[in-house]
């Protein structure tokens, strides 16, 4: 079986290196807020190239804590509205909601899957205040025509870089390409922690000052509350363990990106069409997407031929049940998306053996009609 990813393998990779933190924090004595944490935030913001990383609890609170700290600043107020992609993972919405802000879902561009750069400014009303964009599938968002829009219009700029750890648009990493940025280490992730995990990138000090609050209990001192906070701590295990995984990820990408480019060369089926050609370094692979008007049937071909395969995602954020009644409205390119994407395997540590069964195990996807 050729999975879709195989996280024991990846992690086995670092398997001393992961034994050898582990054991340090538990002989540390010390786990949550210490100098693990201090040392992951310090060596990402670095990689990021950013003056501020808040390790938090997951990716989803990454994004909610960006702009509950926009509230508390008085930047952003509740009503107020949020571009985002209508394609994205539900996360990036959520954590739009759940502030008690409006999201404004944007139709992405087809050949890219990203929001729709170029068609934003119909969307900006005087209640908009921030513009989320999600470097999906791993590939960086055209942030210059996003950024001059959000300069016109006095709007923050959010990336969701959930799915793009290391991407490189014109010489700067994403997470530094907005006003914030939020991460996820989830384990299935480019730079996958061994739980949960997520961070948040910024190079505004007030910003990373109410965030780093809010994430302790709205605390700065122990046993005094300035706001009302929440419990979102990126503890010491996953801290250490991240630290492992930070050494490792541009390399990581880099076999992503071979893979990619291995996908891109040798798949040649006409019922199947590829849109991300983009195998420069602002592709990071996170996911390799194809689209086919017969879906159903390609997954259980390649299942018969032992591979995996995923669909990242099967029901857009609007047509949620969670969302019936808040999110209304057609998206027709979004709506096509869901209809027709897989994912074909990625993961950093498959086989050259492995791509070429992929390959040609897609290549050979036929149709039988009924005659
Ligand atoms: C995974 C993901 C998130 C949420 O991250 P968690 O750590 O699972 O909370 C947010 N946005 C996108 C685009 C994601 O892929």
């Amino acid at each position: 079986m050729i999975p879709y990813i195989d996280l024991k393998r990846v992690n086995a990779q670092h398997r001393a290196e992961l034994l050898a933190a582990v054991e340090r924090v538990i002989d540390s004595g010390w786990y949550i807020t210490g100098q693990e944490l201090a040392g992951f935030e310090t060596a990402f913001a670095d990689y990021c190239g950013v003056q501020h990383c808040s390790g938090v609890a997951n990716g989803y609170d990454a994004l909610r804590l960006i702009l509950r700290a926009y509230i508390e600043l008085g930047v952003i107020a509740p009503g107020d509205e949020v571009l985002v992609p209508a394609n994205t993972y539900i996360a990036s919405i959520l954590a739009i909601t759940e502030n008690a802000l409006t999201p404004v879902l944007v139709e992405p561009d087809e050949n890219t899957f990203n929001i729709n750069v170029h068609q934003l400014e119909p969307y900006i009303t005087p209640r908009t205040k921030a513009v989320m964009v999600v470097h999906l599938y791993g590939r960086a968002v055209d942030m210059a025509p996003v950024r001059a829009l959000a300069k016109k219009h006095g709007l923050k700029v959010i990336e969701d870089c959930a799915q793009a750890h290391g991407a490189i648009y014109r010489g700067s990493k994403v997470g530094s390409l907005g006003d914030a940025a939020g991460f996820s280490f989830f384990p299935s992730k480019n730079m996958g922690a061994l739980g949960d995990a997520g961070a948040v990138t910024t190079n505004d000090t007030a910003l990373d000052h109410c965030i780093r609050c809010l994430r302790n209990y709205g605390s700065e001192e122990k046993y005094v509350n300035k706001k009302l906070g929440l419990n979102s701590r990126l503890d010491e295990l996953q801290a250490a363990i991240l630290k492992v995984k930070l050494k490792y990820i541009d390399a990581e990408n880099h076999r992503r990106r071979e893979i990619g480019r291995s996908y891109l060369d040798g798949i040649s089926n006409p019922l199947i069409t590829h849109t991300s050609s983009d195998t420069s370094e602002s592709n990071v692979f996170h996911c390799f997407v194809v689209r086919t008007d017969h879906r159903e049937a390609l997954i259980e071909h390649l299942q018969k031929h032992q591979i995996g395969t995923m669909v990242h995602y099967p029901i857009p954020p609007h047509q949620q049940a969670c969302y019936s009644h808040i999110l209304e409205g057609r998206y027709p390119i979004t709506e096509a998306i869901h209809q027709t994407v897989l994912s074909l395997p990625m993961d950093p540590y498959m086989s050259e053996e492995d791509i070429v069964a992929v390959i040609n195990s897609t290549n050979v996807f036929c149709i039988r009609r009924n005659l």
